[in-house]
């Protein structure tokens, strides 16, 4: 049964807090109600799906019909010695889910501990954190085919899995809605530390064998003296992708900067963090009015109350024309803009 209520206030469904409404907002709450959908459609067919709200910008009121997924559920579909194959629905809080897959010992996601939203928007933009992406974990993904009306999925490899990046985000863009996911998970820790300050957290809680428990904890701790709460300020993470330059790029800027990180992106490129690129071009703790650059982290817009969207929008296409100006370098922006 799909319910539809009319002019339903976003503020508190985006974690940017943009105060919008839906002209039409319905909960999905079992996949079989997608097949009711376009008889049940209103004035307008086209559809917005909302997880969390924690990677969009609300730019202008909506005009869609908003759809957000609470499809739940966890199902262990199979297991053999060594591994667990669960599916998961789409409306599933990612971070709940990973302290399930903790309790268990399923292994592999615990260094995607605390990212906010759904299991079913990890793999449009393949989330990743500390070393590790759902592509990694992720064995197919089911999502109900708007056009066709019919129920599909896809196989890992034909979701074209990019640095945040998926089929999702590209030639499927607004033709489906994710209904679950299947993880493959391993029953044996293989720990993955070695990816930003992981092992001296672990150090500081005194922690010398580590579990994944352990990790996630450590995660945990590290993210939250980073990143902003978006209980307490609005922001959607990270608003910009890391760009992969050529390398002969990154020796020109090196060469000038000699303290600019770049890690290896293949043979060719070079990935320059985009926090370092805004903070050379001094946008660090810049506000305008609610709109603003983190001061401890650059790469997060945030709104300090009052910010309109497109307050942070223009905001962001200033640093995105100092950036460009300064190192000839063009930032994409992460975060899905509506
Ligand atoms: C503080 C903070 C930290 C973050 N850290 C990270 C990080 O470390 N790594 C990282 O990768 N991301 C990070 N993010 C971004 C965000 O958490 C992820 O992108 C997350 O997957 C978004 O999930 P959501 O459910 O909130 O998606 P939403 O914001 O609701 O939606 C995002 C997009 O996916 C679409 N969508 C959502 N669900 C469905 C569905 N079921 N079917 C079809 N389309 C759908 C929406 O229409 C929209 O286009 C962070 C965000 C915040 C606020």
């Amino acid at each position: 049964m799909i319910n539809i209520e009319k002019d339903y206030p976003l503020d508190r469904l985006n974690t940017f807090g943009m105060s919008v409404k839906a002209p039409w907002f319905s909960v999905l709450r079992q996949k079989e109600d997608c097949t009711v959908l376009a008889s049940a459609a209103p004035e307008s067919k086209s559809l917005l799906i909302l997880g969390g709200g924690s990677n969009m910008l609300f730019t202008r009121q909506p005009d869609q019909w908003v759809i957000k997924n609470e499809v739940k559920g966890i199902e262990l579909i199979r297991e053999d010695a060594t591994h667990v194959w669960l599916s998961v629905g789409a409306g599933e809080v990612w971070h709940e889910f990973v302290l399930y897959c903790i309790s268990r010992q399923y292994c592999g996601i615990e260094n995607l501990a605390l990212i906010p939203g759904t299991v079913g928007a990890a793999p449009i933009q393949n989330i990743g954190a500390y070393g590790v992406e759902v592509k990694q974990l992720i064995d197919r993904v089911h999502f109900w085919d708007i056009e066709n009306g019919s129920f599909a999925y896809l196989d890992n490899e034909d979701c074209r899995f990019g640095y945040r990046d998926s089929i999702f985000k590209q030639t499927l863009k607004g033709k489906y809605i994710i209904t679950a996911v299947e993880w493959k998970l391993s029953k044996t820790p293989a720990l993955n530390t070695s990816y930003g300050n992981i092992k001296e957290e672990l150090e500081k809680m005194g922690i010398e064998n580590p579990g994944i428990k352990d990790v996630a904890d450590a995660v945990i701790a590290i993210r939250s003296a980073k990143l902003p709460d978006p209980k307490v300020v609005g922001n959607a993470g990270s608003f910009f992708k890391n760009p992969e330059v050529d390398n002969e790029i990154y020796a020109a800027i090196k060469a000038n900067y000699a303290e600019a990180p770049g890690y290896k992106a293949g043979a060719d490129k070079t990935k320059i963090p985009a926090a370092w690129l805004i903070e050379q071009c001094n946008w660090k703790g810049f506000r305008q009015g609610d709109a603003g650059v983190h001061p401890k982290q650059p790469l997060v817009l945030v709104n300090y109350g009052n910010a309109s969207g497109s307050e942070i929008f223009l905001l962001s296409t200033q640093i995105i024309e100092s950036v460009n100006k300064k190192f000839g370098i063009t930032l994409e922006r992460e975060v899905q803009i509506i």
